[in-house]
């Protein structure tokens, strides 16, 4: 009988019934599983200072027992076993859990070696392990693996030997040699030793340092497979548009351009010359400009021949686009349309037929657009505004309604680039990373809530001169469970308040969509002075005459978000506030608040914020399309992404990778993946 990789971990000696559940569990089927299933931490066991030894530290001492063990039974099995030991010259307690049967092994007078956290307050060491005897005797390194059941460390540390004296040799080595000689990397054998049976502590960081290139390497040649599949297999148009006329437009814009928007433009319009289909994304942070970028592209568009589309997620942030591409684009004849759900029923039927007909250059509209009735003559360029807003399928609607247009995709949300890569690695990404000169900073304070009355009078004063505020809380009515002001009673308390004086509106989620737009109109037609809402008001409305910002509860939100709503002042000639409302209670709660109060940026503010919460949270709970990595993180180890990220760019692009037999494991494993049927991976 033979075993291979592919076998149950029933074959290995020592597997019975509750083991093979155990590690069913746990996800563990085969041989593969268990070998691939890598431990989350190494113990080191060298011996430390305990001096040196910071608080709630991890270390390993040599310690002299100086009392009898005393044990405490707790109910359900479990115990607590103190005892009093000298390490050099402290005296100490070690207290171990559930380990009652030590009591009779830790002898008075002898010396063991004891592994576990360090409480510097309490003076004790919280130990989960002690070794007896010789240090000699005891590895420097030991794996420790998250277990189901009943497993044991060492049990499981023995099927993994077994594994891998039986099949190790049968693991396949899936970097390309020419990459593992340049970063030095442990061939896969070495490594996975290393992974579970490290010899010291460079063996255990080598054997990682390879594995978190594997994934990023083989994770982004799927991305980078996915891209080339779905360029070469959709076909685009190539859009030779008119350079001199795309200057004009420049040339008559109230404004220059900043570098950012320059390059960015410039990266776009490469694309359309292309007849590779363009898959971009576009960031820029609210107010960084995104909208002049999308009227270039349109127009260039145009100038080609080409019918152009904008799809924003809103009928009033379709209106502002309509707006400002009529301003724009009319002094050179282009014709744009709105098409949404309030057009009436005749002026619908005709825009289409002008739209059927090519007589309508650029159409911008909600999701109206992607009605099947609408139907464009020589659709070129789709652009979709907060891209984040459209469901994918609203997306791929639109994008079939012509011939493979072009697609461009626009997001206010700053994505740090370890993740941007990763979500949407199989996109082209431009950043516009500068804001347009003279824009003013935003003032961002962070205020008490017992300092609240002292936040509406500066609200006040601000209404006073004719501005607008918002107001933003986390949740619509009082909740029992959550002790956080909320927008219905704020509401009211202002309307109090601001009686007489100013208009108070109210914005939250369990309006209708008509609600939410008429209330949001008459924001942004300046009949209401001060906005209160949930964290639905809406993206990328822009309402420069409101210059006053309060976040109601603020600890209670993301860095990413905090800086979303932000956005919503700063946006015109005068001095804009923002005031976050807050006490939090944790440490990671202030760092975020001081985080928004020392910059604007952004894209630092949404390093820091993954740098806090963990990729994980980025997103919130959608499914965001990064996947998990086993031994990779990508927040330490984004220069190992970066690296690997080109590495697989190269690879994809040369034809060795697709015809020499050396690259066949990496060739199987993406045929294996369904990519090169064009499908998406998860
Ligand atoms: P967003 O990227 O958030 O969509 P907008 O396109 O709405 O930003 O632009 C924000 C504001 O900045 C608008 O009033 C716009 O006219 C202005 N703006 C854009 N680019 C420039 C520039 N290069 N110089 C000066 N102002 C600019
Ligand atoms: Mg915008």
């Amino acid at each position: 009988m033979s075993i291979d990789l592919w076998s149950s971990v029933t074959e290995l000696t020592g597997v019975g019934k509750t083991a093979t559940e155990n590690l069913g569990n746990m996800g563990i089927e085969s041989i593969e599983d268990l070998i691939y299933t890598f431990p989350f931490r190494h113990e080191d066991f060298r011996i430390k200072n305990l001096a040196e030894t910071p608080h709630n530290e991890r270390l390993t001492v040599e310690a002299r027992i100086e009392s009898t063990p005393n044990v405490m039974f707790m109910g359900k099995g479990r115990s607590r076993l103190q005892v009093q030991v000298l390490v050099g010259t402290h005296l100490i307690r070690v207290v171990f859990f559930n380990q009652a049967y030590l009591k009779n092994k830790l002898i008075r007078g002898e010396t063991v070696t004891i592994t576990g956290k360090w409480d510097q307050g309490r003076q004790t060491i919280t130990a989960s392990s002690v070794h007896f005897g010789d240090k000699d005797n005891q590895a420097d390194f030991e794996p420790v693996y998250s277990l189901k059941g009943k497993m044991t460390q060492k049990k499981y540390r023995q099927f993994v030997r077994q594994a891998l004296d039986l099949c190790g040799q049968q693991l396949t080595e899936k970097i390309p040699e020419k990459f593992r000689t340049a970063y030095r990397l442990l061939g896969i054998r070495e490594a996975m030793e290393g992974v579970h049976f490290p010899k010291n502590a460079e063996h255990a960081k080598q054997a990682r340092r390879r594995f978190v290139y594997e994934e990023f390497l083989l994770f982004q040649l799927k991305m980078q497979a996915l891209r080339k599949v779905r360029k070469e297999s959709e076909g685009g148009q190539a859009i030779h548009y008119d350079v001199a006329q795309l200057r004009a437009f420049f040339n008559r814009l109230p404004y220059e351009l900043t570098g950012a928007q320059k390059r960015v433009v410039n990266e776009i319009c490469v694309d359309l010359l292309t007849s590779e289909r363009m898959n971009r994304l576009l960031q820029g942070d609210v107010g960084s400009g995104k909208t002049v970028v999308a009227a270039s592209a349109l127009y260039a568009t145009v100038t080609a021949g080409f019918q152009g589309a904008l799809m924003a997620p809103t009928e009033i942030l379709a209106e502002q686009h309509l707006e400002n591409l009529r301003t724009w684009l009319e002094p050179f004849d282009v014709r744009v349309e709105l098409l949404s759900g309030s057009t009436r029923a005749k002026a619908r039927r005709e825009l289409l037929e002008d739209l059927a007909n090519g007589k309508i250059d650029i159409l911008i509209g909600t999701h109206a657009l992607i009605q099947p009735n609408v139907l464009f003559k020589r659709l070129g360029l789709v652009i979709t505004d907060e891209q984040h807003r459209f469901g994918v399928n609203q997306r791929r609607i639109l994008k079939e309604k012509g011939d493979n247009p072009d697609q461009l995709f626009m997001t206010a949300t700053p994505i740090p680039r370890t993740l941007s890569i990763t979500a949407f690695g199989e996109m082209d990404v431009s950043i516009i990373d500068e804001m347009p000169a003279g824009r003013k900073e935003i003032q961002t304070n962070w205020m008490k809530a017992e300092q609240f009355n002292l936040v509406l009078d500066r609200m006040a004063a601000q209404l006073a001169d004719g501005r607008q505020a918002y107001l933003i809380c986390p949740l619509i009515e009082e909740s029992d469970k959550l002790d956080v002001q909320n927008a219905v009673d704020l509401h009211a308390q202002l309307q109090v308040l601001f009686e007489g004086r100013f208009t108070v509106g109210l914005m939250h989620g369990r309006l209708s969509a008509d609600e939410k737009e008429a209330v949001m109109r008459a924001f942004s037609e300046g009949q209401v002075d001060v906005l209160v809402s949930t964290t639905v008001v809406e993206v990328g409305v822009n309402v420069p005459n409101a210059t006053f910002m309060v976040i109601y509860d603020a600890e209670r939100f993301g860095l990413a978000q905090l800086h979303q709503l932000r956005g919503r002042v700063g946006r015109g000639k005068h001095q804009s506030y923002c005031v976050l409302v807050a006490d939090p209670k944790s440490e990671e709660g202030k760092e975020r608040l001081i985080s928004m109060t020392e910059t604007n940026d952004g894209f630092r503010l949404a390093e820091k914020d993954l740098a806090l919460r963990g990729p994980g949270d980025f997103f919130g709970q959608k499914q965001s399309g990064i996947p998990q990595f086993k031994m990779a993180d990508l927040v330490h180890d984004y220069r190992a992404l970066e690296t690997a990220r080109r590495d697989a760019v190269q690879l994809i692009q040369s034809t060795e990778f697709w015809e020499e037999s050396s690259f066949e494991p990496l060739r199987q494993m993406l045929n294996e993946s369904g990519i090169l049927d064009g499908e998406r991976i998860d």
